[in-house]
């Protein structure tokens, strides 16, 4: 058997490659020396560029103003000398496309002199503005191909780069990518443009608190990326985590997470030179990994870089999804990024901590020391309970993707259901607020805003609700719900414009409370009350896992989207087009476009799925069971010839394994035959409810042959061997 040697010959080879030990050694050079050697940043640039240029960089950077034309030729200057002097030969700009993945088209610095020479040219409006022909990104039918023009505007907001690969070095020029109409084409330019909104409307209140020139308001964004290794020759061995980043067949592994022993346990020495690698990557691009640990499933990792204002955050976050990617395959490794690589095994997210602020007030979200820091925590604490409550849809729609169906809601991720878990303390002060200021309350006492301290918030993981998609963690909110593969930009993007939204409504009612004359601290009172009145029910501490919560949370109203065909269409509601138009985020169009290339997206995922499914339990799977099937028989016939009773319990329980198998085959091949012509959304509507479980048919009767099938005969590298050799 073909299938089974390929098998064997992963095991082995996996096994060997584990024996021949680690291959670097990281004494003799600190990583800190590392740090953001390969990035065009302030220092650089403070370096490299003549003081007036510098101060007008800094200051687009700053007051996120537009760069002055004539300072962007200094710039390209100072960079192109720069790339060139640390080897670099090529400049891309990089782009964010709908597809979540980062893209880039590579041009040389090189141009011809007309001498038959050639000179290095980077010019200002170079660096400023590239063309892309990138008719084949998908735009969800803003543009027609005849038109397929797409420009890329550098982002000054986001340094440039050098990535370095064995063969070259490439001057990386972050950027937002917009149609020929000024329409946006990636993920890059809403987050820009939300950081705006919030900075506008977070400055009213802030000017109501006093602060008289507050500085510019970002959002802070920090990602917990989970992730599996495993040995790549299983990977090759597997055409389905080849092709679709997950396992379609696979029967649960004999011993699992059960004992939580790879939890925050020894890390693997090969993984360790592969943590050690990738760390020091990120360090030369100045992405401030920090934190690095096993995570519950054997297998499974974890890293976070330190927080850093969303755009930058979300531009690193690719950066470590391609590293993770990449490195991996210098140490022999697969990274999987998938949710769900192994059916019956934890899947992997990617929390998404999230905070708002300046530099001249810190962490609005921060709780501080003084009742009226206090006060002004809790209104942009009612801010976010506010936007979570009325657009729990539309969170629920930016993290909804094929592959994240599979692990939320599985009793190891949040449900769909999007709730906001608090804390015992900050829900009690807000249940205080709600009740206006009720005597029976956990701290004893009333508590009058602006008047009075709040009691200490923890601030201590092991406090956590872990079952919360949404939970306050003593100075941020923790997202964690949104999926391992995905780009952080979508849920920063919705967090950003309904937070500016609730901030918007409170500065309204606050700035004419205190027009006519009320004291500010009376009025927040009654808004927060008010708050906590209409939009507490999104408030929950309780088992996100439990069914009794289902339950409830139907009671309290809020939306409960099982699968991303369910949320999707959120997108297309009223009061999310009308938001993100109001706030000059996305045009209703744009919205659509992103909707259709998102149902796409979803529809090929399954279709790729559903093929895979096919060919491997076609030519791999039901080959090695026909195989074993004939073994038996042949076998029983030799026993009966001998004068015996053969033994054919295994004959008929593979028989009948088989039968299913066809079965589940003929099941799925009709399944997929059908094709629904009216739309994108009916076509999804279709995969998710025939193909998907038609799908699951099919590995059924797979994985049961694999618990029954002469392990010498079975061709697949099972989970155990994939998961524990390495
Ligand atoms: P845990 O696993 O306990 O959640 P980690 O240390 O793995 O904690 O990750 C926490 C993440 O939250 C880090 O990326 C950290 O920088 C980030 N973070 C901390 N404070 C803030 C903040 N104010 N805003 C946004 N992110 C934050
Ligand atoms: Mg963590």
């Amino acid at each position: 058997m073909s299938g089974s040697k390929s098998r064997r010959e992963a095991v082995t080879a996996a096994t060997n490659y584990k024996e021949a030990g680690v291959p670097l050694d990281y004494k003799e050079s600190p990583a800190a020396s590392l740090f953001g050697t390969n990035v065009f940043g302030l220092s650089t640039m403070k370096a490299t560029l003549p003081k007036e240029a510098f101060r007008s960089v800094k200051r687009t950077i700053e007051t996120g103003s537009t760069l002055d034309p004539r300072v962007a030729d200094v710039v390209a200057a100072a960079m192109k000398a720069w790339a060139l002097g640390k080897g670099a030969t090529h400049y891309a700009h990089v782009f964010y496309p709908l597809t979540g993945l980062s893209a880039a088209k590579q041009d040389s610095f090189l141009s011809p002199d007309g001498e038959g020479g050639a000179i290095t040219e980077f010019a200002g409006k170079t660096l400023v503005q590239g063309e892309s022909d990138a008719s084949s990104f998908p735009n969800g039918g803003i543009r027609a191909t005849s038109e397929a023009r797409g420009y890329t505007a550098w982002d000054v907001t986001s340094p440039a780069y050098l990535l370095e690969t064995t063969n070259g070095t490439t001057l990386c020029i972050p950027t937002a990518f917009v149609s020929w109409t000024g329409e946006a084409l990636d993920k890059k330019t809403p987050l820009l443009r939300s950081g705006q909104a919030l900075n506008t409307q977070v400055t009213r209140i802030l000017k109501l608190f006093g602060h008289e020139k507050p500085g510019m308001v970002v959002s802070y964004a920090g990602a917990e990326q989970e992730y599996f290794l495993i040995d790549k020759h299983f990977f090759y061995a597997r055409p389905d985590l080849l092709n679709a980043g997950r396992a379609l067949f696979g029967a649960k592994p004999p011993k699992g997470q059960e004992f939580e022993d790879h939890y925050f346990g020894v890390i693997p020495e090969r993984v360790i030179a592969f943590m050690m690698d990738s760390d020091r990557e990120l360090f030369k691009l100045g992405v401030p990994v920090k934190t690095r640990h096993n995570e519950v499933a054997p297998g499974q990792f974890e890293v976070a870089p330190v927080f850093e204002s969303a755009n930058i955050a979300s531009d690193h976050q690719q950066m470590v999804m391609i590293m993770l990617r990449r490195v991996a395959e210098k140490h022999g490794l697969v990274c999987l990024l998938h949710e769900k690589p192994f059916a019956g095994v934890n899947g992997s997210g990617k929390h998404v901590n999230y905070s708002f602020g300046n530099a001249t007030e810190g962490n609005l979200l921060d709780p501080g020391e003084t009742p009226h820091e206090n006060a002004q925590f809790l209104v942009f604490c009612g801010a976010v309970i506010r936007a979570v409550h009325k657009y729990a849809g539309l969170l629920r729609a930016v993290i909804a993707t094929a592959s994240n169906d599979h692990r939320l809601g599985a009793n190891e991720a949040p449900p769909a259901i999007i709730s906001i878990f608090l804390g015992e303390q900050l829900a009690d002060v807000f249940e205080q607020i709600r009740s206006g200021g009720a005597k029976s309350s956990k701290m004893g006492g009333t508590l009058e805003i602006g008047v009075d301290a709040l009691p200490k918030l923890p601030r201590d993981a092991g406090d956590r609700n872990r079952t919360s998609p949404f939970a306050f963690t003593g100075n941020r909110f923790e997202f964690r719900a949104v999926g391992s593969s995905q780009s952080i930009a979508d849920p920063l993007v919705a967090l950003n414009t309904a937070i500016a939204e609730s901030c918007d409504a409170i500065a309204t009612k606050l700035e004419a409370a205190v027009t006519s004359g009320k004291k500010l601290n009376a009025a927040i009172q009654e808004v927060l009350a008010e708050i906590i009145t209409q939009h507490g029910a999104v408030v929950f501490d309780g088992n996100g896992y439990s069914a009794e919560w289902h339950a409830e949370a139907e009671k309290r109203g809020l939306p409960n989207y099982k699968t991303a065909v369910d949320a999707l269409p959120v997108l297309q509601q009223k009061d999310v087009l009308a938001l993100f138009d109001k706030y000059k985020v996305l045009s209703p169009r744009e919205v659509h476009s992103r909707y259709e290339t998102y149902l796409e997206h979803y529809n090929k995922s399954v279709n790729v799925e559903a093929n895979l499914t096919t060919k491997i339990a076609k030519t791999i799977i039901l080959p090695a069971a026909l195989h074993y099937q004939r073994e038996l028989a042949e076998g029983a016939t030799a026993v009966k010839a001998a004068g015996f009773t053969p033994e054919t319990t295994v004959l008929k329980q593979v028989t009948d394994l088989i039968g299913k198998l066809q079965g589940g085959l003929a099941g799925l091949e009709s399944a997929t035959s059908h094709h629904g012509a009216d739309g994108a959304l009916a076509e999804a509507k279709h995969f998710c409810s025939s193909v998907l479980p038609a799908m699951l048919k099919v590995r059924e009767a797979a994985d049961g042959l694999e618990a029954v099938v002469d392990d010498d005969l079975w061709p697949l590298p099972t989970f155990q061997e994939i998961l524990f050799i390495k």
